[in-house]
């Protein structure tokens, strides 16, 4: 226990990043870990333009880079390695179990490991990703500005997202695979309502096309098998989220898609593991509300350890 580290975070996005700032500015000893690059979802957006304090909107890749420097600068050790496993270690701390075997304890554990987009897994899906493939309207939508778009999806994120990006696109062609949408009904009725809406049933992308950036989008018809090319600039792939809860089975309360229950203080149903960001259940996920819950998760997590360690102040 004495070369326990007070907290680790698991996962280097922003829930993560701002929570290791947090946990720094405060003095704790925190080490973040992250598999890949810092950034998590971020790092896949052309252009984040809802973030607070950036009126020109900030690219993706440099919000992230910032966040990293930021948590840094005030003492916040990262380091690249995946997160196997977690378990109760001697003496009240935990053990986290990384890539190579190796393993680190902590008094407290916050798990930022966010939720993936799930993916189509077609021909030029991953190549275009953030150069006309994207999986966040919000986020990326007010850069279609008079152009055509192709929405993949037929569930409430898919038909409110398509809705959202009338705002800007010129023309907005939602693509499901079944022969009804799976969405609210009166978030069909704006759709069907709605002139710069198309909606193709019965259909499924078969292949993103596109040298540097999406050209067009080749849709098969399930029933007739006939194959058209849908002409666009931008394919939103919105087939629903997966959370990064593999690794933490059994162990936490999850709900029935695999995200970690939080109260509003980030605890999970584990005392000393919080959780933030979109890894956890909540209604709306985006940087500004994962730096929220990652500020909130550390000085939970703060408060924890003081509390362990018997030097709480009243
Ligand atoms: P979702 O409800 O799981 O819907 C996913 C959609 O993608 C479904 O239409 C599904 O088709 C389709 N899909 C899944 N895998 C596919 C594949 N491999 N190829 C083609 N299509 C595929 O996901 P979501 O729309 O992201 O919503 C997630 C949750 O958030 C839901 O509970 C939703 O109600 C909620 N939400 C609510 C609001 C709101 O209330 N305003 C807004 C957004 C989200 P099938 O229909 O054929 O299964």
């Amino acid at each position: 226990m004495d070369n326990a580290y007070d907290l680790v975070i698991i996962g280097g996005g922003p829930a993560g990043l701002t929570a290791g700032l947090y946990a720094a500015r405060a003095r704790m000893k925190a080490l973040l870990l992250e598999k890949a690059l810092c950034g998590g979802q971020a790092m896949l957006t052309d252009m984040i333009e809802n973030f607070p304090g950036f009126p020109e909107g900030v690219a993706g890749h440099e919000l992230s880079a910032r966040l990293e420097e930021q948590a840094k600068r005030f003492g916040l050790a990262v380091e690249q390695a995946e997160s196997l496993g977690l378990e109760r270690a001697q003496g009240g701390a935990f053990s986290v179990a990384l890539s190579g075997g190796r393993k680190v304890d902590a008094l407290s554990v916050i798990v930022a490991s966010g939720a993936r987009w799930n993916s189509l897994g077609i021909p030029g899906e991953k190549e275009l990703a953030g150069r006309g493939v994207s999986y966040c309207a919000t986020c990326d939508g007010p850069l279609f500005r008079g152009k055509n778009v192709v929405v993949v999806g037929g569930g409430d994120t898919a038909v409110e997202d398509a809705l959202f990006l009338t705002k800007f696109a010129a023309k907005v062609t939602i693509v499901h695979r079944r022969d009804r949408l799976r969405a609210a009904k009166i978030l069909q009725e704006r759709a069907f309502a709605n002139k710069k809406i198309d909606v193709c049933l019965d259909s499924v992308a078969v292949r993103i096309e596109g040298a540097d950036r999406v050209s067009a989008v080749a849709i098969k018809n399930v029933k007739t098998g006939a194959e058209t090319s849908l002409e666009c600039s931008g394919a939103f792939i919105l087939i629903g989220l997966s959370p990064n809860t593999e690794f933490m089975k059994g162990l936490l309360r999850l709900d029935e898609k695999g995200y970690i229950i939080t109260d509003d203080d980030m605890k999970t149903s584990v005392d000393g593991i919080f959780a933030c960001g979109d890894v956890r259940k909540k209604s709306l996920r985006q940087v500004v509300t994962a730096s929220g819950d990652g500020a909130t998760a550390a000085a939970a997590a703060g408060h924890y350890v003081d509390r362990i360690r018997g030097c709480e102040y009243k």
